[in-house]
């Protein structure tokens, strides 16, 4: 791998699009391109951050270093780009009932550095008798503005082209290929072998009437208040159905979200479908492909793109700039080697 070749980016989505900047950053020819249309998973989340997350309140996988990194990419982009994309606003975990509570406290020494405040119940215009917690360092992306800003930025730069990528048929020698695909780069194509479980999401934006309530609300669904009057609802987990189509069961699941949180009457707006590249672990993983030179891969992001992906993007940039090792638990070197060999024999 020479330090200097060119590098083209497949997919747009948050994991291009991170090591896109971070490329560019450090002055490397770049080219990203996007079959377009929207089609990313990307585009669908409602862009939640929390350091905690989970009916078991634990945090993130390796919370603590990669939090800080995707404040620093998506703050340096905000300056670059005129553009505020990271909503900075509380989370609030509201407990179901006094179990739930009286379970926060016995973890509450373990948890000290994610909280910023304990809240008593109740809480005017929401359904919450039992109060909750409001972690540290939580907030929103908006992912739409995200992309198309730095998208427009790639293209200004003459960066960016549109176009269906022949992944099979797509190293080559005069550059190095990143495959940024999602959830269409699992299951099928160079990366097929590694262990997924690709997992179909829907949430619905909704206008709630008279809630004034600026927090992001969590409690097994979450609200985030995305302004104007309206919140995104979300969001729902589905194995065996992977096509991008709304389900009716879906939009029942999710209008019961809402109603866990308010009594107040609301309107849906939209109902959006995506589906997460979840790959064994739910961990991101990047590397070179086994036998393919040149060709490299950026996937996995799971349900957390937004944490996620500035810093594992971080990784890759130092490893293909400057050769520096990609840790075993990001390696997919090391994965595929297990999935191939998962006794460890
Ligand atoms: C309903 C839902 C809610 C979510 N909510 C959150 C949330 O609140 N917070 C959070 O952090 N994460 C959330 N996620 C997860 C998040 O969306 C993913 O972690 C992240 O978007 C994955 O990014 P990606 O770049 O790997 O993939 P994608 O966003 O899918 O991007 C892949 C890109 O590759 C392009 N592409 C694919 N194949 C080709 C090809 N052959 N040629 C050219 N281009 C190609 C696609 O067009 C696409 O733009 C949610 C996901 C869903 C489904």
């Amino acid at each position: 791998m020479a330090a200097n070749q060119r590098i083209v980016i497949v997919g747009q989505g948050l994991a291009g699009t991170c090591l896109a900047w971070r490329l560019w950053d450090r002055g490397r020819a770049i080219e990203v391109v996007d079959r377009g249309g929207l089609r990313g998973s990307s585009v669908v989340a409602a862009g939640l951050v929390s350091p905690v997350t989970g009916k078991g309140m634990n945090p993130s996988w390796r919370v603590a270093e990669f939090l800080p990194l995707a404040m620093g990419l998506y703050r340096s982009v905000e300056m670059v780009l005129g553009e505020e994309f990271f909503h900075r606003v509380p989370v609030l975990r509201l407990f179901r009932d006094g179990g739930e509570r009286a379970k926060f406290e016995a973890k509450r020494a373990q948890l000290e550095r994610w909280i910023e405040e304990v809240v008593e119940g109740p809480i005017a215009g929401v359904n919450a008798e039992w109060g909750g917690v409001v972690w540290k360092g939580g907030g929103w992306l908006d992912t739409q503005r995200f992309l198309e800003a730095s998208k427009g930025y790639f293209r200004e730069h003459g960066l960016y082209s549109e176009r269906e990528v022949d992944a099979d048929h797509e190293a080559a020698n005069d550059h190095i290929t990143v495959l940024c695909q999602g959830a269409a780069g699992l299951g099928s194509g160079p990366f097929a072998y590694l262990p997924e479980r690709r997992a179909k999401g829907e949430i619905l934006t909704v206008r709630i009437l008279g809630m004034t309530e600026g927090r992001v609300l969590s409690r097994g669904g979450w609200l985030v208040p995305v302004g104007g009057g309206l919140y995104r609802a979300g969001a729902t987990y589905a194995w065996d159905d992977l096509e991008a189509k709304p389900t009716r069961q879906a939009r029942e699941e999710l209008e019961g979200v809402v109603r866990t949180f308010t009594d107040a009457p609301y309107e849906v707006i939209e109902q959006l479908v995506g589906v997460r590249p979840i790959i064994r672990r739910s961990q991101p993983v990047i590397g070179p492909h086994p036998d393919r030179e040149n060709l490299y891969v950026f996937n996995g992001l799971g349900s957390k793109g937004v944490l996620y992906a500035p810093g594992v993007a971080e990784r890759l940039a130092n490893h293909l700039c400057q050769g520096v090792d990609i840790e075993d638990d990001l390696s997919v070197e090391r994965l595929g080697a297990d999935a191939r060999n998962p006794a460890g024999a």
